[in-house]
């Protein structure tokens, strides 16, 4: 379970600070894919970046089972890390990479060996899809194939979570289909929590089991999807039910 209690973050620009997370309270349970959706500036991305310390809260505290990762050291927070793992909109692949060495990186980080490193790759292409996409490079891959490296690769170290920012953004409809349809799939078969950000209603609609809505760095609206969508309450809400009648 992950819990986010009072969780602020506040930037500070020359004259003014704005609050990107404004007082964020909310629980995740383990094993569910939750959504997080908002327009542009909502604070997802800040959010997102809060709960693997990506950004340094401002106040407030973010507890994966039962551990407060605000209060880590930055060794310990190392090794923590090794249990989220996070997949991108641009997927932040290693150019110069190939399939392999890509999926290979943070286990040579975690100083895996060599011969370990090679079965379990192997095993996250199998995962994936990627079978016979081994020796490519990201420039001679599809948007959907790029995520999908993007994902053996945040899996490699077998995270609890899995953090998501707008992971389908840059996608077509039916590659976002067959991504979301993975995601599921890794859900499913591995347990792992899921934590997805979109300012895409289809998406949460999918594959989403519990949602929060944000606005102006705070959630107005949160509970299971069917409950939340069926009755929507506040105008923003409203909004995004809209998109997909
Ligand atoms: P989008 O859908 O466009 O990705 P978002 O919901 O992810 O938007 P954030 O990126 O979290 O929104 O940004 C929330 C607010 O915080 C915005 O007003 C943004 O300009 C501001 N912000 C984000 N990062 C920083 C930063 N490093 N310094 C100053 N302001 C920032
Ligand atoms: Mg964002």
């Amino acid at each position: 379970m992950i819990v986010i209690d009072q969780l602020s973050k506040v930037f500070k620009t020359n004259e003014h600070e704005l609050k990107a997370v404004d007082d964020l309270s909310l629980s995740i349970e383990k094993g569910e894919i939750f959504g997080v959706i908002g327009y542009s500036g909502a604070g997802k991305s800040t959010f997102i970046r809060l709960i693997n310390r990506l950004e340094e809260p401002t106040s407030g505290t973010v507890e994966i089972e039962g551990q407060n990762i605000t209060s880590l050291s930055k060794h310990e927070l190392r090794v923590k890390r090794q249990e989220i793992g996070m997949i991108f909109q641009h997927f932040n692949l290693l150019w110069s990479r190939t399939v392999e060495e890509n999926i290979a990186f943070p286990l040579e980080i975690a100083g895996t060996s060599k011969a370990e490193i090679q079965t379990r790759v192997q095993e996250l292409i199998d995962l994936v899809g990627l079978t016979g996409k081994e020796k490519n490079y990201p420039s001679q891959l599809s948007g959907g194939q790029k995520q999908r490296v993007g994902i053996a690769r945040a899996l490699a170290n077998k995270p609890k979570v899995l953090l998501c920012d707008e992971a389908t953004s840059a996608l077509d409809p039916e590659t976002t289909d067959s991504i979301l349809a993975l995601l599921v799939d890794i859900n499913e078969k591995l347990g792992l929590t899921i934590i997805l950000i979109t300012h895409e209603m289809h998406v949460i609609q999918k594959i989403c089991h519990n949602v929060a809505v944000m606005e102006a760095g705070r959630v107005v609206e949160q509970g299971n999807v069917l409950e939340v969508f069926s009755h929507p309450k506040k105008p923003v809400t409203k909004k995004f039910v809209e998109q997909v009648m």
